[in-house]
């Protein structure tokens, strides 16, 4: 990994090398912690980062840090600040990804979530792609179910349950794919291992309802506004059962880190005709317009550093 310089770290910015917690730390044992994932895209001909939907990544990290009993002393506003503040400091010139994080700060032993002190950290890193087969990606359906809501909040970004994301991603890798998909508890199609996923069908876009325990995704988000208003499709959230992903005409992920993905083929069936469809390529190509500040209309989601 290509390290960051800075951190804000216990209410402050320092060296990235002094940011450092105790492994007797909480979320350190028990996977109490709860996290962002946001993206600042350089723009080349203004010269310029832009971050990605910063509020609203912000809003759904309180979300999660309120489902985990923290109470936050920042608000997104603050906490954009923060982030902008770094940015600033490390001064970067390319893609980045930002990592906020909210922690059960308390060394010792006690399974709980209460009466423990809860510390923000902020760190960022040189970032480009996720998925390197992010046009034909070849996935599997996992042996491995999406944590249920039930189980550990699945709406919000909880540490602990990437575990389980980690089992499905690296089986899928093991196996020869490029990505898993991963059901729900009641069998159907919820997400990708860290993605939102969306097929094509008969026409229709289809994408999992925030009710089938999904993370509620702000790429995800993104892609129905820019579905329903740019290419004009209808996007209907319902569940999907495993065997319409066999025979849909298109199939994408979404996410921060994979932005659009094309899968072009599962568990070694063609979906569609094997290649990444024309819905697929169109948001690819205006969703990287978006995310780097070329569209005027878009432009509210894009903040400059
Ligand atoms: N699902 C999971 C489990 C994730 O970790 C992510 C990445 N944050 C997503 C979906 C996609 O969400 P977003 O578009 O907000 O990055």
């Amino acid at each position: 990994m290509e390290q960051a310089r800075f951190a804000f770290f216990e209410g402050k910015v320092v060296p990235f090398a002094d940011a450092k917690v105790s492994v007797a730390t909480h979320a350190f044992n028990y996977g109490t912690a709860v996290f962002g994932g946001i993206r600042g895209y350089w723009n080349e001909e203004q010269k310029k980062l832009f971050v990605f939907r910063a509020w609203d990544h912000f809003h759904r990290f309180l979300s999660s840090a309120k489902m985990m009993c923290m109470e936050s002393t920042y608000d997104e506003e603050s906490l954009i600040e923060l982030t902008l503040e770094l940015l600033r400091t490390e001064g970067y010139q390319r893609d980045v990804y930002i990592r906020p994080m909210y922690y059960k700060a308390d060394m010792g032993i006690g399974v709980k979530l209460h009466d423990l002190k809860d510390e923000l950290t902020i760190w960022t890193m040189p970032y480009e792609k996720y998925v390197s087969n992010d046009t034909n990606a070849h996935v599997t359906i996992s042996s491995w179910r999406r944590v249920d809501d039930n189980t550990i909040p699945a709406r919000g970004k909880i540490s602990g349950a990437y575990a389980g994301a980690a089992a499905m991603k690296t089986d899928a890798n093991r196996a020869g794919f490029d990505e898993a998909l991963v059901m729900d508890k009641n069998g159907h199609v919820s997400e990708g291992s860290a993605m939102n996923v969306f097929m094509v069908r008969d026409g229709v876009v289809v994408t999992p309802p925030i009710t089938d325990s999904i993370l509620e995704g702000i790429t995800r988000r993104s892609a129905i506004e820019l579905i329903k208003n740019e290419l004009g499709l209808p996007v209907v959230e319902r569940s999907i059962d495993r065997t319409e992903v066999y025979i849909c005409e298109e199939f994408f992920m979404t996410g921060t880190a994979a932005q659009v993905t094309a899968v072009t083929k599962v568990d070694h069936r063609l979906i569609g005709k094997g290649v990444m469809g024309p819905v697929t390529t169109k948001l690819r190509d205006m969703f990287e317009d978006v995310v780097r500040a070329r569209n005027k209309k878009y432009a509210h989601w894009n903040m400059a550093v």
